[in-house]
């Protein structure tokens, strides 16, 4: 890299977070301005000693309540949400790591994506609320949208080695989860610590129920959509339990190029803030000097219907986004918190989706609205 890049983390307390500051440490050339948390006040007040951002925003102001942030001298602690709009759009940042956890980063999205940042994206919940307000909003502002999903970021790679109309579809991988050879009987009577223990990757709670019911994939689905333009029909799931081969991307000269890696955020997380340079980092290398097995199966989707919610979502778009991911978001809240099972996530979802005024144009007031409406009828279905 030829110059220092002033990055704002906003979720820099999370699993995303924590990997870009392991990033920085040992990157040269990457100067953190700002970062963000919400709940764990004592890792962010630890982050800022070591980094010493000239900003630091407690999100909740209520939690941050009495929370003792004295000694930090060289940094300004702003508390509420909305002081995380501001930061995403200091004048003095040049990238945006968008890594807060489900649609509490849309308005922080926004903001950096509306004032023109390099967006380094991991919060995917924004693209999939509101994918063509975001994109549209991009190309007015100039903003870069660049992924941090492993999966896209394996694509955003794999499409250099071709032209847009030699693509011919984009291949998604996925783990399969924990599950991925549970029958309809073991599904029934999946346990919160079981849903928690993912098999290749290690990340936040949300994002980590979302991979066993591969919500999560469904969710990348509509994300690939955004970022690359393709329709539903050029995007294809394969299980690969190894999680080495990050997705592909298969050119019309039937030409598949694939991204390979050990299962560590920490190289998309660096691609993303180096871009477009490569740089040597801490991320994990794979060995190829001990056999190993790539194994690609198709998915299933009777036992993982959670994946034909998201290309029916790719497909639909307007308030469809919004009303899968708010519905979504509070079921995992709900599994987690014991009120109802795990298969009870993906057919609350499927009805209340199928139940929802569909809306094909929405703008941002409309959608927050069917967030909300979809959230209320989460609860609804919980007591009915
Ligand atoms: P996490 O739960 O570990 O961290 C979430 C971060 O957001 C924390 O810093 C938390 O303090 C902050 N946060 C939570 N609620 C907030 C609120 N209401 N207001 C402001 N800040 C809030 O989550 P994660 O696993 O790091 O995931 C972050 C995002 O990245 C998600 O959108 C996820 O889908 C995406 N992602 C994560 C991974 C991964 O490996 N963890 C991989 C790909 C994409
Ligand atoms: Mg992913």
């Amino acid at each position: 890299m030829t110059r220092t890049k002033n990055i704002a983390i906003l979720g820099s307390t999370g699993s995303i977070g924590q990997s870009a500051l392991e990033v920085v440490r040992s990157v040269p050339g990457l100067n953190v301005v700002a970062i963000s948390g919400c709940n764990n006040l004592e890792l962010l007040a630890k982050q800022a000693k070591e980094f010493s951002p000239q900003y630091i925003v407690a999100a909740d102001s209520e939690v941050a309540a009495g929370f003792d942030f004295s000694g930090l001298a060289d940094t300004e602690v702003l508390y509420g949400a909305s002081e995380l709009d501001r930061i995403a759009a200091l004048p003095e940042v040049d990238i945006v790591l968008a890594a807060i956890v489900g649609i509490a980063g849309l308005p922080s999205t926004w903001a950096a994506v509306e004032s023109g940042k390099t967006v380094a994206l991991a919060n995917k919940e924004t693209l999939v609320v509101a994918g063509h307000l975001i994109t549209d909003l991009a190309s007015q502002s100039g903003a870069t949208i660049l992924p941090v999903d492993s999966e896209h970021s394996a694509v955003f790679q794999a499409l250099k080695s071709g032209k847009d109309h030699e693509v011919a579809r984009i291949v998604l991988t996925a783990s399969g989860g924990p599950f991925r050879e549970f029958n309809q009987e073991q599904l029934s009577t999946v346990t919160i610590e079981q849903a928690l223990a993912h098999p290749t990757w290690d990340m936040g709670q949300k994002i980590t129920i979302d991979s066993a019911t591969m919500m999560n994939k469904a969710l990348e689905v509509i994300e690939a959509k955004w970022l690359f333009s393709v329709g539903p029909q050029q995007i294809d799931v394969v299980i690969h339990p190894q999680s080495m081969v990050h997705s592909l991307v298969e050119f019309v000269d039937g030409s598949l190029v694939a991204q390979m890696s050990p299962p560590d955020m920490m190289l998309p997380i660096q691609y993303a803030l180096t871009y477009p340079a490569r740089v040597a980092g801490p991320s994990p290398k794979l060995d190829l000097t001990s056999a190993m097995n790539l194994e690609f199966f198709p998915p299933d989707l009777e036992r993982f219907p959670a994946l034909e919610l998201g290309f029916d979502v790719a497909r639909f778009g307007g308030s469809t986004g919004a009303v899968l991911n708010a519905a979504n978001e509070a079921a995992v809240e709900a599994f987690l918190t014991q009120k109802i099972s795990y298969t009870d996530i993906v057919t609350a979802c499927r009805e209340i989706l199928d139940q929802h005024n569909f809306e094909p144009h929405p703008t941002l007031p409309q959608l927050i609205a069917a967030d909300r409406w979809a959230r209320q009828e989460m609860s609804k279905w919980m007591v009915a």
